[in-house]
């Protein structure tokens, strides 16, 4: 592996919530000091799904790599890009196509789950089942060494690391196989206890203002075998805690422990300490957020030198790729 390269990206769905920050915003962050990091907003990808109404994706890239540029995610170290807007993403993703088996696709465990949850769209369509092709093209276009992963998105690595394989025995070296750079990714709860996440109408948003914030937090969900401040309650079994362990310090969290179980602190007393918590570690970003939004042009100046600079690099390899494959 010649390379210190690692691509990861997003797809577009707009203000990024507490989610996205801790699962993913952060480890960005940290890997744009030590890598050579390519992040793109997959657009491409969003069209396997929302294919039928594509009005908002513009938006949400816009929204979304807003959030990118507040939290620290820095055009200067990192190149920050569209997929739609380099085309050999295309190009490879055809020519992988043709050497990929389906009964590889169709094991996805993406595919099937993915299918039976989104009841409203018609996914039995060909991208839709191709897009691990997808995915591995936008990887290895870049010949990147690694790729930044959680746990449970390993499988998806497989697969890419299987067609680059596939493509090396057929037509000789061009892709080195791309090794999974396991990230942390703390599951973040949304106030009414669910995963967090923009679907379920139970996210904090990036971009929230303190008010907002204040709002969502006051109505997170707490212990529910603990009805009144005279009852006994236990951190363990309430959402709320969930975030004052991202948000408040350990000091403060043994006091809340104990308050709780001691039936001294009271719910409302308690969401209003992670409330400011969370106000004061963000309001940083989101001066910085607002701050840019009043930038017009901005993002698309940032993913266009970004998108220049991914196509010299997605070029070669594709010269490469046409030199091995004769064609
Ligand atoms: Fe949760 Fe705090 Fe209420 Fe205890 S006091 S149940 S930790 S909100």
């Amino acid at each position: 592996m010649s390379n210190n390269r690692i691509v990861s990206g997003m797809r577009p769905t707009g203000k990024l919530h507490l989610g996205h920050y801790h699962g993913v915003l952060s480890n960005w962050m940290d890997l744009q000091r030590n890598f050579e990091c390519f992040f793109f907003a997959a657009d491409w990808h969003s069209l396997t799904t929302e294919y039928a109404s594509t009005d908002g994706i513009q938006d949400s890239i816009n929204e979304m790599v807003l959030d990118w540029l507040a939290f620290g995610i820095d055009p200067e170290q990192s190149v920050i890009f569209k997929q739609s807007r380099v085309p050999q993403h295309a190009e490879l993703n055809l020519i992988l196509s043709m050497i990929t088996p389906v009964s590889w696709l169709e094991r996805n465990p993406t595919y099937k789950e993915m299918q039976e949850n989104l009841t409203t769209k018609d996914l039995s369509t060909f991208g839709f089942l191709g897009y691990p092709v997808l995915m591995a093209s936008d990887i290895i276009v870049y010949k990147a060494a690694r790729v930044p992963v959680g746990q449970d998105q390993i499988p998806h690595l497989e697969i890419t690391r299987e067609i680059a394989r596939r493509f090396n025995y057929l037509y000789g070296e061009v892709f080195p196989e791309p090794a999974a750079l396991l990230t942390e990714t703390p599951k973040v709860l949304g106030i009414d206890g669910r995963k967090m996440s923009k679907s379920y109408g139970n996210a904090i948003f990036l971009s929230d203002d303190a008010e907002e914030t204040r709002k969502k937090v006051m109505s997170m969900v707490t212990d529910t075998l603990r009805p009144f401040k005279r009852d006994p309650g236990e951190p363990d079994r309430c959402v709320a805690f969930t975030l004052h362990s991202l948000y408040v310090d350990a000091d403060k969290r043994a006091e809340i422990v104990e308050g709780c179980r001691g039936a001294q602190l009271g719910c409302v007393d308690c969401k209003k300490i992670l409330a400011q918590a969370m106000v004061d570690t963000l309001a940083p970003f989101r001066e910085k957020r607002v701050e840019l939004a009043e930038k017009p042009g901005l993002v698309e100046e940032v993913l266009a030198e970004g998108s220049r600079k991914a196509e010299v690099v997605a070029k070669q390899t594709m010269d490469d790729a046409r030199a091995a494959l004769k064609v």
